[in-house]
């Protein structure tokens, strides 16, 4: 053998080892530690502080091969059903014997809000579970849970993807978020998983990672940290739906097909409807009953009438009209409203999105 062809095999032999690489140590969150190849159950303990303690379940998949990190979180919204379903059949759908990295499935984040059938916030504390990162370790219990989540799941992951739906109030149609924050490698990987995760809906919502409040969701959260970002919403109105869960689970297998992470062909989504982050809201000026016109989805016209409010004793109070012309991205779906309640939210339809500017 000549002495170019032994250094050719050698290189060969070397790319051959790095392919076929094996990861050896394991991956812990929470009390769930997985050894490659396996799936590991466990919960992220929040200790109590000035109210209640909790625990909050998470399963790990630690892959043989190297690869990322991918977190998947439901359930910040705890009623919001479809979400977190998905999430808890999607472990059983991902194979650590093929996995080539690690993924960490968090499918109920507000324990409360589910087992209460509280939506919107933690009644613990009332406050917000996807507003309130990064969390205080010294805080109310939203807040300690936050600070673990952002240490144990969005710190360690390459890439988090934060899935919602319509809550129990709201006649949703699903879509995905663009997140852009103006960091051109970030926002296009964050464009390649929404494309790829199938929704045909994509809202362009931009981040100006600088503000201060721009961490303060789980997308934000990650977003201000680098990572690559992507949610996405399905389900409403607290039905579970077979082809909302599907929407989601394939949605998430094909953000892992999509990594090269499992073995999966992934189709990108070829002509999207781009919507507008900004989108309009409806807001009530004051308590009543709502009455919706149409239904989800619906395009509508500036000053078209979506519904109308009443009193308590039937008397019309007023029209609710459309803000702007778009698509209802969702309504309201149940009759009681007051004061500042979402009463529907109409996104305008773009032609392609703009570069990202930052927001004012
Ligand atoms: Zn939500």
């Amino acid at each position: 053998m000549s002495r170019a062809l032994r250094l050719t095999v050698a290189i060969q032999l070397l790319s051959a080892s790095t392919i076929v690489a094996q990861q050896t140590t394991p991956f812990t969150v929470g009390s769930a530690t997985a050894a490659p190849g396996t799936t590991a159950y466990g919960a992220i303990a929040i200790p109590s502080g000035s109210d209640s303690a909790t625990q909050i379940a998470v399963a790990v998949i630690r892959g043989e091969k190297p690869g990322p990190v991918v977190a998947f979180v439901a359930g910040s919204h705890g009623t919001e059903y479809t979400s977190i379903i998905a999430m808890q059949k999607l472990i059983s759908r991902i194979d650590g014997r093929t996995l080539a990295g690690t993924v960490i499935v968090l499918p109920l984040l507000n324990v409360a809000s589910f087992e209460t059938m509280t939506p919107h916030i933690n009644p613990i504390d009332r406050k917000g579970m996807n507003s309130s990162y990064p969390g205080d370790p010294n805080g109310t219990q939203t807040q300690r849970a936050l600070s673990e989540v952002t240490r144990q799941i969005v710190a360690p992951a390459n890439v988090v993807v934060d899935l919602h739906g319509g809550d129990l109030d709201e006649d949703l149609r699903s879509y995905s978020y663009w997140f852009r924050g103006g960091r051109a490698a970030q926002d296009s990987a964050g464009l390649e998983l929404a494309l790829a995760f199938g929704l045909d809906h994509i809202i362009v919502t931009d981040v100006d990672p600088g503000s201060p409040n721009a961490g303060r969701s789980l997308s934000g959260q990650a977003l201000v940290r680098g990572k690559t970002v992507l949610v996405a919403e399905a389900g409403r109105s607290g039905i579970v739906a077979p082809a909302d869960l599907a929407a989601l689970i394939d949605g998430s297998l094909n953000v892992l097909g999509a990594l090269e992470m499992i073995p999966r062909k992934v189709t990108h989504v070829q002509h999207p409807i781009w919507l507008a982050g900004a989108g309009a809201r409806v807001a009530a000026d004051s308590a009543g009953v709502f009455f919706p016109a149409i239904a989800r989805d619906t395009r509508v016209t500036k000053g078209q009438v979506l519904g109308h409010t009443t009193d308590f004793v039937g008397r019309t109070t007023g029209d609710i009209r459309a803000p702007v012309d778009g698509l209802v991205t969702f309504i309201r779906g149940v009759p009681s409203m007051w004061p500042r309640a979402t009463l529907v939210n109409v996104a305008p339809i773009l032609e392609k999105p703009a570069p990202w500017v930052a927001p004012k």
